[in-house]
């Protein structure tokens, strides 16, 4: 089942860039968005390190889902839990039992896959002779402490979701929240996945973006559907093409155990619809396995009422890596400047690693002074490259190729008139400011 605003069922739009997918990858890597890691050694497999621009970008794109989901709201607090976990907690969870994807071998090539991604043939080598499935946990486990023994058993966090549900109490009393409110986390979360794939949208170390909203039970369904709305507008504002996004509803047999209701936020990727953020309704079955397991009472009293109740929770679950992989997805494009071919992001200014490249018309001595002055005006308003490299069309190309909303060029004009020139990406359009408006300026173009 789906939702506005992507079509039912809407035949995919032929892709503008059939290797796009491609084009993202080597652009990432040629402009220090993304590397693959430990790359001297040959790589490490499907894991990746963020560049001088990637670590702008991503920080981005968690500071506008924190915004949103937390700053512009009183009824939302944050928390950064430990990444290092008692078992504990993933036993109450379930993830101990359940946290499983189903792992087949290919008895002719010896690959391993995840048998509800492929349809019965090795991927590989296209043999049909293929294991029985059986339950590949997905928690990386390791050991808290010098001796390695079960008691010392600890596990990197597969999900940020239960460090909000074992911090439940703690928050309650601490900030006197009550029902409906919720509890935030950004952080990196592991899973041993089978098959990492599809550049940043599948890996085994990545980062999440979780919300828990505790509600009265009564009111669940209603939030769920307020979250739902909330959390496409997200997606929507920060530029993702409608065509691009849509909201798959799980049928009744793909619910998990512990879900009323979930939907999926699903991006088209090249390769097809697939999920950005889980959005679910789990219920009080959270809270009520982490108090059988701890013997706490993780409830809430409503001392007007007298009210005892265990909250229903609703979950906006997002990745942040594999956002951004979308917004970069969604941003490519290519056209013609002057007769010139150039690639461009168009990314949200919200999103870009940079806002504002200042750039000198020339290496000049004599116009250094002036571009580092302008310089120090706009950094305390935004993210700022100086660049004095290479002709000025090709610093254009270079700033455009990597998103940045606006160029500032000082120029020997500049001296005389004390302005500079502001050029759009996206229209390419340059206007004269003068440099004692320059930083009101930006700051207006870039809250629009
Ligand atoms: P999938 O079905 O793709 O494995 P999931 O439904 O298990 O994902 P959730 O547990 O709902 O994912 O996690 C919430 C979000 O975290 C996902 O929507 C996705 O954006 C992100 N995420 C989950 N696993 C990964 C991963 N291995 N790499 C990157 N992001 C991930």
């Amino acid at each position: 089942m789906t939702e506005e605003p992507g079509e039912d069922d809407a035949a995919p739009e032929v892709p503008a860039y059939p290797d796009l997918v491609e084009r993202i990858v080597n652009l990432s890597k040629r402009r220090g968005f993304i590397f693959p890691s430990a790359e001297v050694y040959g790589g490490f497999r499907s894991t990746y390190d963020y560049g001088p621009l990637g670590v702008l970008m991503l920080r981005n794109v968690k500071d506008a889902w924190w915004r949103s989901m937390v700053q512009m709201r009183d009824d939302v607090v944050g928390i950064d839990a430990a990444i290092l976990s008692s078992p504990r907690i993933w036993e109450a969870s379930g993830h101990l039992a359940n946290f499983t994807d189903p792992l087949v071998d290919c008895r002719n090539c010896h690959e391993r896959w995840r048998a509800d991604k492929i349809d019965g043939t090795c991927p590989n080598c296209g043999s049909t002779d293929l294991t029985e499935p059986r339950a590949f946990n997905l928690m990386f486990k390791t050991y808290a402490g010098p001796v390695e023994e079960d008691a010392t058993v600890a596990y990197l966090r597969p999900e940020t979701a239960q460090g909000m549900f074992v911090n439940f109490l703690n928050v309650l009393t601490t900030t006197r929240k009550k029902p409906p409110f919720g509890i935030a986390q950004v952080g990196k979360s592991f899973r041993n996945e089978i098959t990492p794939q599809n550049f940043v949208f599948r890996t085994r170390e990545f980062e999440q973006m979780e919300m828990e909203y505790f509600v009265p039970p009564d009111e669940a369904d209603r939030w769920f559907h307020y979250w739902l709305d909330e959390r496409m507008r997200w997606y929507l504002d920060l530029g993702i093409p409608a065509g691009k996004l849509r909201l798959r509803h799980h049928d009744a047999d793909e619910l998990s155990h512990y879900s009323a209701a979930t939907a999926d936020v699903e991006f088209l990727f090249p390769w097809g619809w697939d999920e950005l953020e889980g959005i679910a309704n789990r219920t009080d079955f959270d809270l009520k396995a982490h108090a059988a397991h701890s013997g706490e009472r993780l409830e809430y009293f409503d001392q007007s009422t007298g009210e005892r109740y265990v909250p229903y929770v609703i979950e906006p679950a997002a990745g942040a890596t594999r956002t951004m992989m979308a917004f970069l997805l969604a941003a490519y494009d290519e056209d013609e400047v002057g007769g010139e071919r150039r690639t461009v992001l168009h990314l949200d200014p919200r999103l870009a690693p940079y806002q504002v490249a200042v750039l000198p018309l020339s290496k000049k001595d004599e116009l250094m002074p002036l571009s580092r002055q302008v310089l120090g005006i706009l950094q305390p308003v935004a993210v700022c490259d100086f660049d004095t490299t290479q002709s000025i069309g090709r610093r254009y190309r270079r700033q455009d190729e990597v998103g940045t909303p606006y160029c500032v060029t000082v120029d020997f004009d500049s001296l005389e008139d004390h302005s500079v020139t502001v050029r759009d990406r996206d229209t390419t359009e340059q206007v004269r400011v003068p440099i004692d408006r320059l930083a009101e300026e930006i700051a207006g173009r870039l809250r629009c």
